[in-house]
């Protein structure tokens, strides 16, 4: 039986599996990846992220020397739902509006929110589809199903970029521009979806309810019925993971146009790689430049004038 196996694992372990694999490397290049191996029949994809996929009949055996796996996985089996007490009962079934959000603690490449409505009859199709928690497919297979994903439910996506972000982060705070974000998108995804109604509206949690409801208040658009919010929110309905899916996969296409544009690789997240790049723009056009293409309020650009200025 074909199976897939992801695992994470540490720089360290990493440098051990490039060379442990050094004779079964495979002379093909995948976005994001540090080398793919062939052992057998089991493909081994190791990404810079330190994401690791096993597919293929050993795919078990192969991970379970290096780590162990975030979710074990065989083709032929459908993952359940996790339940939780704050939801209604049989919530993975129901038809739900999902809300998540990447990018937010990415120095370079915009935020981005989206809402996905998923009716009851498509959880079945989306679940068979492979549309699961993001965290555990690589970003190849984030962009490909994001692709199907979209043609198939109704959703809303905003992609803050980071020249806009820029102009609003003095008067919103992180959270507060969260939440502006994803209230217009479950707003705008209301509107279309109309007459038809979701059961429920499930926020993935990243600030307490309270919190969450009053800022809302601000807003000119309000959203405040039906509300769910609960972390990890993909594991409670595939409305969430689509959602995920389909932000994560706009931030990945806004962080390569900046690549592109800019000439230079440049990185996700936060750390001494994104000062040195962050250098860079600014050896090439200053800050006005750098503020096209990195949230500027971030410790990083202070950084980078010190490397820029020796
Ligand atoms: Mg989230």
């Amino acid at each position: 039986m074909s199976q897939t196996q992801v695992i994470k694992v540490t720089k360290d372990t990493m440098k051990k599996m490039k060379t442990y694999y050094e004779k079964n490397r495979l002379n093909r290049t995948v976005p994001y990846s540090d080398f793919v191996a062939k052992v057998g029949n089991t493909t081994i994809t190791a990404y810079t992220s330190g994401k690791v996929v096993f597919q293929g009949p050993e795919a078990e055996k192969g991970a379970a020397k290096w780590g162990t796996p975030a979710q074990s996985k065989t083709s032929t089996s459908t993952s359940s739902s996790k339940s939780s007490s704050i939801l209604p009962a049989n919530f993975s079934q129901l038809s739900v509006l999902g809300s998540d959000e990447v990018g937010n603690g990415s120095y370079f490449g915009p935020v981005t929110v989206c809402a996905a409505y998923v009716d009851k009859t498509m959880v079945a199709k989306l679940k068979a589809l492979g549309v699961r928690d993001s965290k555990e497919l690589t970003d190849p297979q984030i962009v490909q199903l994001s692709s199907v994903i979209k043609e198939l439910i109704p959703y809303k996506l905003l992609i803050v970029e980071p020249e806009k972000y820029n102009q609003i982060q003095p008067k919103y705070n992180a959270v507060h521009m969260k939440v502006a974000l994803h209230n217009q998108a479950i707003y705008l995804l209301l509107n279309e979806i109309a007459p038809t109604k979701p059961e429920a509206i499930l926020i993935d949690q990243f600030t307490p309810e309270a919190n969450y409801r009053k800022y809302v208040r601000s807003e000119q658009n309000q959203v405040n019925e039906k509300l769910y919010f609960i972390t990890k929110g993909e594991q409670y309905h595939v409305a969430v993971a689509a959602a995920s899916i389909i932000s994560r996969a706009a931030f990945l296409e806004e962080l390569d146009k900046e690549s592109k544009e800019l000439g230079m690789k440049v990185p996700s997240g936060a750390g001494a790689n994104s000062d040195k790049v962050a250098a860079a723009v600014l050896a090439k056009g200053g800050i006005a430049l750098l503020s096209k293409y990195a949230k500027l309020h971030f410790a990083n650009t202070e950084k980078a004038k010190k490397i820029a200025a020796k």
